[in-house]
């Protein structure tokens, strides 16, 4: 074939490719113009997961009739004074948002430039422009993109469901949202308004955004080290998340995924937290721009510093201070996973009552079988795993067997007892389900709320009945009967958590498994928790009935045994 120049549009729709790979990216890039244009409020419209329709508007600067057919060429740009990368202020600066955009959907721009008389629109349909006309606007600019991917039907049909692109772009504005806290926003999709935010300070805006449980598990912090200065609020070490989706980082304004700021605030709780528990936590840096790099990622999601060594020594170390105060000031309560509810003063929320209830239950039902009571072993039987002796450090069961004895974990063991009577029950078609005496409301933040919402009919199926309950909120009203008066809000958060991560190509059957797993590990007895003698014995007596089941020993260790021929060779006696 020979070499031939490639059309514009096709350029466009290469370049598409990179920067709009679904509709939560056409958001982001909107909303990112409309930041950038100075705006105090940005309405966001999205249709049926984005596909039929995304319209933001916003109250900004506008663009001058004589420039709107220019906005939507490729590489132009107001935003770039000279041919100079190193000062960048704005959002935006590659010019390419717009007409790769437009070249994968019907687009039309209405925009009216602070001072002009009239408003202007043009219309796009697959990247080809068609004349601009006098349109009806008071102010600030308008983008509204029709049948996103028409042009390139690959792209949709790696659509996925329409629920999952809503929370997807939910998600995206919620980051920009706490980058830019006194900008007011709002979300509506064809029956519901997900966001409707005010502008405020960031703390105002972190109950919404983040959980109301966020600000009473939260330290403020800020450091300064020579150009670089950081700034937000670290969740509590007890304050703990199975995934990394709530942890938000700013640079300069902007919302980014970056690699050194993931592993400062890993660093900064390194031996705070259990190994594969994440922290909850808003993180801003800020400097000169020309001392970050942002033209290294197409979405600038990454970017890189002139001194990463000394930021990342900032930040860890700015962490770790007010955290050490933190826990210092309050020792008493550090260390108990369980108890870390801080209610705020005022009436209690139906959902404060509920867990307030569920705190008056007697602890020795805390997630144990049914029957605590140690079975009586017929005589000289000899159980797998022994008969426990004693406690150590409220975390390990010790037990003496025939030929040694065992440490077992009692959190591990008692997570997989349960994922496995769950697994067991789901194969076996019936799964036992309790409803809830008192429904419990959950709040959570509007994208997890959203999540939750979408998977309601998969999470019914794994026995967990959840509701929406209002903007950022779920009801809890039916649980499998194994996780029965659990923390359920702990509960909900983790499988909100988990249903944020799904891998790509997961298939059904290891995705029920992988909320399972997370369901169970949320209602497992913690480590830290004191043992009765009889109840050790029963999680050991339910071990053995699962490890007797067959199931494969997947995940980490539950338990550990030394034989006493190893003890005896351990002190030389043989
Ligand atoms: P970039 O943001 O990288 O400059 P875009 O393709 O996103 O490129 O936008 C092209 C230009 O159109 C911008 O530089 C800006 O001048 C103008 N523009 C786009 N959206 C808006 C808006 N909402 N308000 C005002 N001007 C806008
Ligand atoms: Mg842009």
């Amino acid at each position: 074939m020979p070499i031939r120049r490639l059309s514009e549009t096709t350029v466009n729709r290469i370049a598409a490719g990179e920067v709009i790979d679904r509709p939560a990216s056409v958001i982001k890039e909107l909303v990112e113009n409309a930041l950038d244009a100075q705006a105090s409020r940005i309405e966001i419209i999205f249709r049926d997961g984005g596909r039929t329709l995304i319209r933001v508007a916003d109250d900004g600067t506008g663009i001058e009739s004589h420039e709107l057919s220019l906005a939507v060429e490729r590489h132009a740009t107001s935003k770039l004074t000279g041919d100079d990368l190193v000062r960048i202020t704005s959002l935006g600066f590659r010019g390419e948002a717009l007409p790769s955009i437009a070249s994968v959907s019907r687009m039309t721009i209405t925009s009216r430039a602070r001072g002009a008389k009239a408003a202007y629109a043009v219309s796009l349909e697959g990247g080809l422009l068609s004349g601009m006309r006098p349109a009806a606007l008071a102010l600030g600019t308008v983008v509204e993109v029709r049948d996103l991917f028409f042009a390139v039907p690959a792209r949709l049909k790696f659509l996925r469901a329409e629920r999952a692109e809503t929370s997807e772009a939910l998600d995206v504005v919620r980051r920009l949202a706490i980058a830019h806290p006194g900008v007011a926003f709002s979300f509506t999709t064809a029956d519901r308004q997900l966001l409707d935010l005010s502008a405020a300070s960031l703390r105002e805006r972190l109950p919404e955004l983040v959980g109301m449980d966020f600000l009473p598990n939260a330290v403020e912090f800020s450091g300064k080290r020579d150009s670089y200065a950081v700034s937000g609020l670290a969740g509590l070490p007890t304050f703990h998340r199975a995934q990394g989706n709530m942890q938000f980082f700013i640079v300069n304004n902007r919302p980014v995924r970056d690699k050194l700021l993931l592993g400062a605030l890993r660093g900064a709780y390194a031996d705070l937290m259990t190994r594969g528990r994440f922290p909850v936590a808003v993180l801003a840096v800020d400097c000169p721009p020309e001392l970050v790099d942002v033209n290294v990622h197409p979405s600038k999601a990454e970017v890189r510093f002139r001194d990463p060594a000394l930021l990342r020594s900032l930040i860890v170390v700015t962490i770790r201070d007010v955290l050490s105060m933190s826990s210092r000031a309050s020792a008493t309560n550090f260390g108990n996973i369980t108890a870390s509810i801080v209610r705020p003063a005022g009436p209690l929320t139906p959902s404060q009552r509920a867990m307030a209830f569920e705190a008056q239950r007697p602890a020795a039902v805390h997630g144990f079988a049914e029957d605590p009571v140690a079975p009586i072993l017929p005589e000289n039987a000899q159980p797998l795993l022994g008969l426990a002796r004693g406690q150590l450090h409220e975390t390990y069961i010790i037990s003496e067997t025939a030929e040694g004895f065992v440490i077992i974990d009692q959190h591990a063991a008692h997570e997989r007892i349960v994922y496995e009577q769950m697994k067991q029950q789901l194969a076996n078609a019936a799964l036992r389900t309790q409803p809830l005496l008192i429904p419990e409301v959950v709040d959570l933040d509007p994208v997890s709320a959203a999540r939750l919402e979408a998977e309601s009919e998969f999470l019914k199926r794994l026995g967990l009945i959840v509701e929406p309950f209002g903007t950022g909120a779920v009801i809890l009203r039916e649980v499998p009967a194994v996780l029965c008066g659990g923390d359920y809000a702990a509960l909900i958060r983790g499988v909100a958590g988990d249903l944020s991560e799904m891998p790509a190509g997961e298939s059904l059957e290891q995705r029920v498994f992988r909320v399972l797993a997370t369901m169970a590990c949320y209602h497992s007895v913690r480590a830290g928790r004191k043992l009765k003698i009889e109840e050790m014995n029963a999680l050991l007596r339910d071990m053995e009935k699962t490890l007797n089941a067959g199931q494969c020993n997947h995940g980490r260790p539950t338990h550990v045994e030394l034989k006493l021929k190893d003890i005896e060779r351990l002190f030389q006696r043989r």
